[in-house]
């Protein structure tokens, strides 16, 4: 999850600040992709923009468990890279542009299902291609044309101390937020068998703050318990093709 604290800023990394963001290789964001679901949305049409390796301190490779690749893979995903952060000082989880998802020690704790939708959320992060849309908005919101740069660090270095034009991104990344919840909660379903009262709904903890780690660009977890609530009945539906 996109793991925001501070300045509306820090609140944009899908997980942790927004100078972490960037990583791979411009050719991962073209590999082969799997069929997703049917129901999941297709993936947005609009440029890839190049990312470099980001930061990340201490973090060490991670072998996915099948239910996270069969969950990458309904969202059209084939190449996703998981790490282990090395302490739960950036938050339980948060993805890095382009395809890597890093998780705490805390979070590879958590029950089943609260996991799943976790991994379920940064995964729909990164299928919706969330990186590459917010630096076309940051350009534009700049006065620039959206692809001025082929770098995708070079436009979200245009947020930087700039609370302004972070304001104006904060509707996108709300929108954001609630689009990697309510996908994140059905790919847990369908692959793990997850409820919603099993999975986000039990991992929200409301009157806690921000919760989840996912503050600034993440509503309170009581506005995201209610916007989840009505995908209750769906999620049932996709938990019937979960295997046994
Ligand atoms: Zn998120």
């Amino acid at each position: 999850m996109f793991t925001l604290t501070d300045s509306a800023w820090s609140g944009v990394r899908y997980g942790v600040g927004l100078s972490l963001l960037l990583c791979a290789s411009f050719l991962h964001a073209h590999a082969a992709q799997p069929a997703a679901a049917v129901w999941f949305p297709d993936a947005p049409t609009f440029r890839h923009y190049a990312w470099t390796d980001p930061p990340c301190p201490g973090c060490s490779d991670l072998d996915p468990q099948p239910t996270w690749t069969r969950m990458a893979q309904l969202a059209g995903l084939s190449d996703v890279h998981f790490k282990r952060a090395p302490d739960d000082s950036e938050g339980d989880a948060y993805s890095l542009a382009p395809n890597v998802i890093v998780l705490s020690p805390s979070a590879q704790k958590l029950p089943s299902c609260q996991l799943a939708f976790v991994i379920g959320h940064e995964i729909v992060h990164i299928a919706q291609r969330h990186f590459d849309e917010d630096a076309i908005a940051l350009s534009v919101y700049s006065g620039k044309p959206p692809y001025w740069t082929h770098d995708g660090d070079d436009a979200m270095q245009l947020a930087n101390g700039d609370f302004g034009l972070a304001l104006k991104l904060s509707p996108l990344w709300k929108q954001q937020e609630r689009e990697a919840d309510w996908l994140g909660s059905l790919l847990a379903a369908q692959v793990c068998g997850c409820s919603l009262e099993k999975g986000a709904l039990a991992y929200f903890h409301p009157g806690d703050g921000d919760g989840g780690g996912i503050a600034a660009a993440h509503p309170p977890d009581t506005e995201r318990i209610r916007q989840l609530i009505p995908f209750t009945e769906s999620a049932r539906r996709l938990m019937a093709l979960a295997p046994r």
